[in-house]
């Protein structure tokens, strides 16, 4: 089997044996050594000096902490509505008693920016929230400058983002770039199972989270402050996944942030120049979006359900991959980038989806030749030679 979602990811085999390690109480002097290691090694993925947060939960279950500390009810909150999540941020602000104004853009594009400025000269908000990547249609959006302009219209807006399938994927410098509130969650680019997320706050929010005046209680996030001053969770934790992070950030401090971004962007750019030699498209690019380097949505040819297709790549070719969700259900084929791909997985994937596209698509099939499937392999590795997978198996 070949993992390919945009999470979970292949965990690499070094950090599924540390996941077997016997278990640990979480307030052994061994195990809290870790929980400070983590703790700090963290701030070189956010890029930031603020103090990061792991919370046991969930990637939403950082979303929602964000919420429940940064909005009070009946305040104004901004959501950029590009996809599920965003419409997953707009829900949760919404249940938390916020007067939610959206920002729709169609799916598949990403935030232009003279619109968001138009509809930021509309509204008064007190915290904006968007994705970075957003995951249900692969469109990436540009952060960097968005979070300029609201500070340029709204001194005091907050900018918060899910940085689920960003943060360690693509460069994102917290404190350089502005935002107040910035999550992730561990099984994205950090390459471990489901169960973590992870979260920090810019200064600005801490002051904020002081006086909101929504009802909180596990995901108080002053709670787990003051317990990490102490050098302590504020509730039991996930002993196994905290070491297995250690071991990834350790990795990853070991090689540099950048050398694990730049192999999620080759696996990328290899993939993506062999769907197009096979006449595929980025669905964000039909759409005059942008790509994130974390996964790619590929639009299926006009004649083929992808559901199908999806199917068909797990039954005979023993690649997972995700379909479409909602009213892109169908249409595309979700390819994620993250996690311990090697050289050789991208290239079986990219021979099994035009395989499996000639089971489904009758177009496809009648314009497919081995000729072109051989072409595409060969770019694609040629492509890769650039930056080698992550060795994992060495230590
Ligand atoms: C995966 C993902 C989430 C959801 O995270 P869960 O861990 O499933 O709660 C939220 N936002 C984005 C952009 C994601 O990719």
């Amino acid at each position: 089997m070949i993992l390919l979602t945009p999470g979970p990811v292949p965990v690499p085999k070094r950090v599924l044996l540390r996941l077997s390690e016997p278990i640990e109480h979480h307030r052994t002097p061994g195990f809290l050594k870790a929980f400070a290691k983590v703790l700090v090694d963290l701030k070189a993925v956010f890029q930031t000096d603020n103090d990061c947060y792991i919370l046991t939960s969930t990637g939403s279950g950082a979303m929602e902490a964000v919420i429940a500390n940064l909005v009070s009810p009946g305040e104004t909150v901004g959501v950029v509505v590009s996809g599920k999540f965003g419409e997953r941020w707009a829900e949760m602000a919404r249940v938390y008693g916020a007067d939610v104004v959206e920002f729709v853009i169609p799916k598949g594009e990403s935030v232009r920016l003279p619109e968001f400025n138009q509809w930021l000269a509309q509204i008064n908000p007190s915290l904006i929230l968007s994705q970075v990547c957003e995951t249900s249609t692969g469109a990436l959006h540009p952060v960097d400058a968005m979070a300029k302009d609201i500070r340029k219209q709204h001194p005091d807006c907050l900018f918060a983002i899910d940085a689920i399938t960003a943060l360690g994927a693509l460069p994102l410098p917290m404190d350089q770039w502005g935002f107040d509130a910035v999550v992730g969650g561990s099984q994205k680019a950090f390459m471990l199972p489901t169960g973590l997320s992870f979260l920090s706050l810019s200064a600005r929010a801490w002051k904020r989270a002081e006086s909101a005046t929504s009802p909180r209680y596990y995901f108080d996030l002053r709670k787990e402050r003051d317990a990490n001053k102490k050098g302590e969770s504020a509730f039991s934790t996930a002993v196994p996944l905290i070491k297995a992070l250690e071991s990834v950030l350790t990795e990853f401090n070991a090689v540099g942030i950048f050398k694990i971004q730049s192999r999620i962007a080759t696996v990328a750019q290899a993939f993506r120049e062999a769907m197009l030699l096979l006449e595929l498209q980025e669905f964000p690019k039909i759409m005059g979006g942008i790509s994130s380097p974390s996964l790619t949505a590929v639009k299926a040819p006009e004649d083929c359900d992808s559901q199908k297709w999806r199917q068909v790549l797990e039954d005979e070719h023993q690649v997972i991959v995700m379909g479409g969700q909602d009213d892109l259900k169908g249409k595309i084929l979700r390819v994620g980038h993250m996690g311990d791909i090697s050289d050789e997985d991208v290239l079986k994937s990219i021979k099994a989806i035009a395989k499996s596209l000639c089971r489904c698509s009758p177009t496809f099939a009648e314009k497919f030749t081995d000729a072109a499937l051989e072409q595409a392999l060969n770019v694609a590795e040629h492509v890769l030679k650039e930056t080698s997978a992550i060795d994992w198996t060495s230590k």
